[in-house]
């Protein structure tokens, strides 16, 4: 049987290795939440006591961390770094969203030893990671590639193949920061219907069928009530943290200053989710950005 270490069971990586286990894989789960363990086990996966015991003899390792500096930790600048364990013929797969240089910088190590490694980072949200629909956009040789197919077509529908290791995470900032400024105008543009008598859900519905349409309103409505699950209508819990959407934006912009490209709504919608960051609402969900635009004691 093909054994998985998934190293990383927060929001995302939580489902997606309970949709490995489903699909047959031995998977070995480590996180650091006594919690997230729990959850794990009571969903098919086998607890493992550190990252190491996980990944000794695992056919892949999946990592679904916050940012790169626990991607280096874990696999080469840690007190016991997992390519020291990881057999030479197993694959890691890094889903984090990082930095290009800390994912070409692991991929160098694990190369150095003899083990593959590809960025996959992810799209598609925590419903997509449930559901199995997630799309992975993948930086790694052909044959890296090739070799991630069995593990990433039981977590994901659509698997891109973005170009050598890297180019995976360029393409996925591109992407977050797109949906981070589809965000904020989805936000302000419901914000103004309200403040103007319209009903919340009746305008998203004819934004949505318009020529506003995008997939803040297909799927993610930042507002109240108006879609059953998404996470406007818990409290802004779960779902993608308005802290990692800051991080992600980072990201962008030091992809910005490395190539010289413009991005001057990356930057008004960074400025946005760090003005919302610092009212308190780091943890919630990044649609709670319309919390910003909403009239106090509204
Ligand atoms: P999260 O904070 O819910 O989960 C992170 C998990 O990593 C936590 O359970 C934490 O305990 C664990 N962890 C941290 N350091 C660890 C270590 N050294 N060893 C083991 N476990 C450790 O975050 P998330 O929302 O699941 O996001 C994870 C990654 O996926 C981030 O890079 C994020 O940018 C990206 N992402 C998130 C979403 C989303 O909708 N939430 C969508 C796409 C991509």
């Amino acid at each position: 049987m093909t054994t998985v270490a998934f190293i990383g069971l927060g929001n995302m990586g939580g489902p997606m290795a309970a949709n490995l286990a489903k699909a047959g894989f031995n998977v070995r789960a480590f996180d650091l939440s006594a919690q997230a363990l729990e959850t794990a086990k009571s969903q098919g996966c086998d607890v493992a006591a550190t990252a190491q015991q996980a990944a000794t003899d695992a056919d892949f390792i999946i990592s679904m961390l916050p940012a790169g500096k626990h991607v280096r930790v874990l696999y080469v600048d840690g007190d016991a770094p997992l390519f020291e364990v990881i057999k030479p013929s197993a694959l890691v797969i890094d889903c984090s969203t990082i930095d290009a240089d800390t994912a070409r910088h692991v991929a160098a190590a694990g190369a150095e030893k003899g083990i593959g490694f590809v960025d996959a980072p992810v799209s598609g949200g925590v419903g997509g990671a449930q559901a199995g629909t997630l799309t992975f956009i993948v930086g790694g040789s052909e044959e890296q590639f090739a070799q991630a197919q069995p593990v990433l077509q039981a977590m994901g529908k659509n698997i891109f193949h973005a170009g050598d290791h890297g180019a995976g995470q360029v393409a996925k900032v591109c992407n977050n920061m797109l949906l981070s400024i589809l965000m904020a105008g989805t936000c302000e543009a419901i914000n103004m219907g309200v403040k103007n008598g319209l009903d919340p859900a009746v305008l998203s519905e004819i934004m949505k069928q318009s020529s506003g349409g995008n997939w803040a309103l297909n799927v993610y409505n930042p507002y109240p009530g108006v879609m059953e699950n998404a996470p406007a209508s818990k409290g802004y819990q779960g779902g993608f943290q308005v802290d990692l959407m800051i991080k992600d934006l980072g990201l962008a912009m030091d992809v910005s200053q490395q190539s010289a490209a413009p991005i001057p709504m990356g930057s008004a919608a960074r400025s946005l989710f760090t003005l919302h960051k610092a009212g308190g609402n780091g943890k919630l969900d990044f649609s709670s950005l319309l919390q910003l635009y909403q009239d106090k004691g509204e």
